[in-house]
C-alpha cells in the first residue's frame, strides 16, 4: 500500500520523464503491480488523462514515445529559418551589397538554391525565401532575378514579378542562347574546312600572335574562340570533312 501511495504522490508531483526501467520496476513487482493498477487507471505523465495500457503505467502515446526516444516528452524541434533567419543567411555567401550572394547549399537542376521549409512541408527556392526574410512578404506570384543568376540570394537583385514578366526573362535568355547558336550556324562548310586547315588546337609559344591562332580565327570569322576550339576538336560541324 505504501508503494501505491508513492505512485499517486509521484503523479501529482508531475512525472516528466520516467525511465522505462523505473516504470517497469514500479509496475512489474509482484503484488504491487496489481495494487497500482487497481488504484490508478490513467497515465502517470503529468497532465495526461489517457487510460494506461496494461502493465506499463503509461498511455499508448507516452509508452510508444518512451520506447522510441527514451523520454515521454516531445523532442525539442530545431528552429526553422522563418523563426531564426540567421540559419538561412549562414548558408549564403554574403559579400558586397552590389555582388551576387551565392546560395551555398543544395541546388535544383536549374541551378536555383533550394531548402526544405517544414512550415509548408515543401521545398522552396532559396532566393524566394531570401526575398521574404528581407522584405517581410512573399514576392508574388514569382520572384525574379535582376542579375539572371539562379543561386543568387542578394535581396537587392530580387524583385516581385508577374508570370508574364518571368516568361519574358526566359525568352530574353533563350534569345541570347539562340544568338550564340546562330553565330555557329552562319559559318559555311568551306569556312569550317578553312578553319580546320589553318587552325592549331594546341598553339606553341610562337603561334599566339599568328593569323592562324584561335583568337585571330575567331575574330576573322566572327565567332567566339571556344567555337573555333570546338571546331578544331571536331566537336562542332563533325559532318564537314
Ligand atoms: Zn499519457
Ligand atoms: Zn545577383
Amino acid at each position: 500500500m505504501q508503494v501505491v501511495s508513492g505512485i499517486i504522490k509521484d503523479k501529482t508531483a508531475g512525472v516528466t520523464s520516467t525511465p522505462l526501467s523505473l516504470i517497469k520496476s514500479i509496475f512489474y513487482t509482484g503484488e504491487n503491480q496489481m495494487t497500482a493498477r487497481s488504484v490508478s487507471k490513467i497515465c502517470v505523465v503529468d497532465g495526461c488523462e489517457s487510460r494506461l495500457i496494461q502493465g506499463h503505467g503509461l498511455c499508448h502515446v507516452h509508452y510508444m514515445r518512451l520506447r522510441r526516444t527514451g523520454s515521454v516528452q516531445l523532442p525539442v524541434r530545431p528552429p526553422t529559418v522563418l523563426e531564426q533567419p540567421s540559419l538561412f543567411w549562414d548558408r549564403v555567401r554574403v559579400t558586397d551589397s552590389d555582388q551576387c550572394w551565392t546560395w551555398q547549399d543544395s541546388l535544383d537542376y536549374n541551378g536555383y538554391g533550394v531548402l526544405w521549409m517544414p512550415e509548408y512541408k515543401k521545398t522552396y527556392r532559396a532566393h524566394r525565401v531570401a526575398f521574404y526574410l528581407h522584405y517581410g512578404h512573399w514576392a508574388n506570384p514569382v520572384t525574379r532575378h535582376t542579375c539572371d543568376n539562379p543561386p543568387c540570394c542578394n535581396p537587392a537583385h530580387l524583385l516581385a514579378g508577374t508570370v508574364a514578366e518571368n516568361n519574358q526573362d526566359k525568352v530574353d535568355r533563350n534569345r541570347q542562347a539562340k544568338g550564340r547558336a546562330l553565330n555557329v550556324a552562319k559559318l559555311t562548310e568551306d569556312q569550317v574546312r578553312e578553319i580546320r586547315k589553318r587552325g592549331v588546337l594546341y598553339a606553341t609559344g610562337s603561334g599566339k600572335g599568328s593569323p592562324n591562332s584561335q583568337r585571330a580565327l575567331a575574330a576573322e570569322f566572327g565567332v567566339s574562340r571556344p567555337i573555333i576550339r570546338l571546331i578544331l576538336k571536331n566537336e562542332l560541324w563533325r559532318h564537314v570533312t
